[in-house]
């Protein structure tokens, strides 16, 4: 149990408290005080565990929350949509023949399910240069050993985004079997890949091997040797199923058809327990919704808090959530998606949208005690947010200090015991005080919180030069055809 000695007096940086003032401070005492929030986490992580879209333990985590909301008297529905295929990891085994080894390797997300064999060809970082140098001759058909930069923390993570989607483009068009990514994470971390799909028809087999491991094959190729794998990847396949997010809300007093949504994802995947990918901050929301629920504070908008699922896989739930919404985004003041872990929230992102800046700045008055907080107006393309910035809703994403986030990102490693306890209750006294002053902003400036039209949004991607990063999540396209966000009408 964590116990933050702040006083409550000590965050008001006012004197006169007006009603929806006195509520954010309420609010915010009520979360640094003793609250469910750690025993909930570790409900979620250790009881429950890893929960990819799909899995049994993803619907315990759906009910699980949707009773934590029924508990708490905030009320709540499972909201349904279509994931468009099932794949769940059954385990990959991998052995190098000529030195007799096996090791350790995690297979990307939507691998084709199967047993491969090739030629182990080491190509340094996979350059487009040092692949020239080899030659598309000696490439094809073959399994490229690629070489990774150490992963150390979140601008790392962005690097090896980025550097996987350049060599997989390479790989794919110059004929590879198969890449098998050195683990950027040193003591045999293993970590389930991205799902970037550069084009649609790419699906050669995408593997990581852990760090110490492929070092040792990198030697030996080095020394000479010519290696060969064979390699069996299993997963359980499936065709589109039914998934659900977890969706409370607390109704808006005075106007209850305008909405604030604060989402963070419920699934994760499974290889650790997603502790800090996103089960902190799906606790944060329910914990939010029950202090509130509990001190009775009745916002003048409504807030949801969306559990959102299928994020893993590319933001299912939240795109789903706003086809079924379309109608009502007009009315739709504020999404914000909170993703990056549990280290202090140091501003928001509010994503290419430079007149949410001196809003945020002000709802965080009376929390400026907690944090130092910057917003930066640059998109973030890769979590729950994004479908919202598609259709031109205003979107905030929580920006965080790194802590141990990029390490153990979708790791082995991302477990109960990364998550930094005491900053996380600190967060969600942000969060809070955030949610209330945008659902209890003054009518002039909640006016100013409008929903952009098709060219607006457009504007944005090419202002931020988004074309590439959009690419990586293989969401360019659709938005290019208008399969999805905002129609052109
Ligand atoms: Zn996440």
């Amino acid at each position: 149990m964590i116990r933050i000695f702040l006083t409550v007096i000590s965050i008001i940086s006012c004197t006169t408290l007006t009603i929806a003032q006195d509520d954010v401070t309420r609010l915010v005492g009520s979360l640094l005080a003793d609250t469910p929030i750690e025993e909930d986490l570790r409900e979620l992580c250790d009881e429950i565990g890893g929960r990819v879209t799909g899995s049994k333990s993803n619907e315990r985590a759906v009910e699980w929350a949707y009773q934590k909301f029924v508990d708490a008297g905030v009320s709540a529905v499972k909201d349904p949509f279509e994931m468009p295929i099932l794949w769940l990891a059954e385990g990959s085994s991998c052995r190098v023949n000529e030195i007799d080894f096996e090791p350790l390797v995690v297979s990307k997300y939507n691998t084709e399910p199967g047993s491969y064999s090739g030629q182990l060809l080491y190509v340094g970082k996979g350059t487009a240069a040092e692949l020239d140098a080899i030659g598309n001759e000696a490439i094809a058909g073959q399994f490229l050993l690629v070489e990774s930069d150490l992963c150390l923390d979140i601008n790392g993570l962005f690097a090896e985004y980025a550097h996987a989607t350049t060599v997989e483009m390479e790989a794919y068009h110059r004929g590879a079997q198969g890449i098998i990514f050195m683990s950027s994470r040193p003591n045999k971390v293993l970590y389930r890949f991205l799902t970037a799909m550069v084009t649609a028809d790419n699906i050669i087999p995408q593997l990581v091997m852990a760090r110490e491991d492929a070092m040792r094959c990198v030697r030996s190729i080095q020394s000479g040797k010519k290696l060969s794998i064979d390699m069996t990847i299993a997963a359980k396949t499936g065709p589109a199923f039914t998934s659900h997010n977890v969706i409370g809300e607390i109704k808006g007093s005075e106007r209850p058809e305008e909405i604030i949504v604060l989402g963070a994802h419920i699934d994760s995947w499974a290889l650790g327990t997603g502790a800090n990918d996103n089960g902190c901050n799906v606790n944060l929301m329910i914990d939010i919704a029950r202090q509130m629920q509990q001190l009775g504070i009745k916002p003048k908008r409504t807030i949801r808090f969306a559990l959102w699922n299928g994020e893993e896989q590319g933001y299912f739930g939240s795109w789903d959530y706003t086809k079924e919404h379309e109608a009502a985004l007009d009315k739709h003041l504020m999404a914000l998606s909170v993703d990056i872990g549990s280290g202090a929230i140091n501003g928001f992102f509010s994503n290419g949208r430079a007149e949410l800046v001196p809003i945020v700045n002000e709802v965080l008055r009376p929390v400026a005690a907690l944090g130092d907080f910057t917003q930066v107006n640059a998109p973030i393309v890769g979590t729950d947010n994004f479908d919202f910035m598609l259709q031109g809703v205003p979107n905030l994403v929580a920006n965080h200090l790194p802590q141990v986030y990029g390490q153990n990102y979708h790791a082995t490693s991302d477990t109960y015991d990364k998550v930094d306890l005491r900053q996380l209750k600190i967060n969600s006294a942000i969060i809070g005080a955030l949610a209330l002053g945008f659902a209890n902003l003054d009518d002039e400036k909640a006016s100013t919180l409008t929903q952009q039209n098709r060219t607006e949004i457009q504007n944005i991607f090419d202002d931020f030069d988004l074309e590439f990063t959009m690419r990586m999540f293989d969401v360019w396209e659709p938005w290019v055809k208008e399969e999805r966000g905002l129609k052109s009408k």
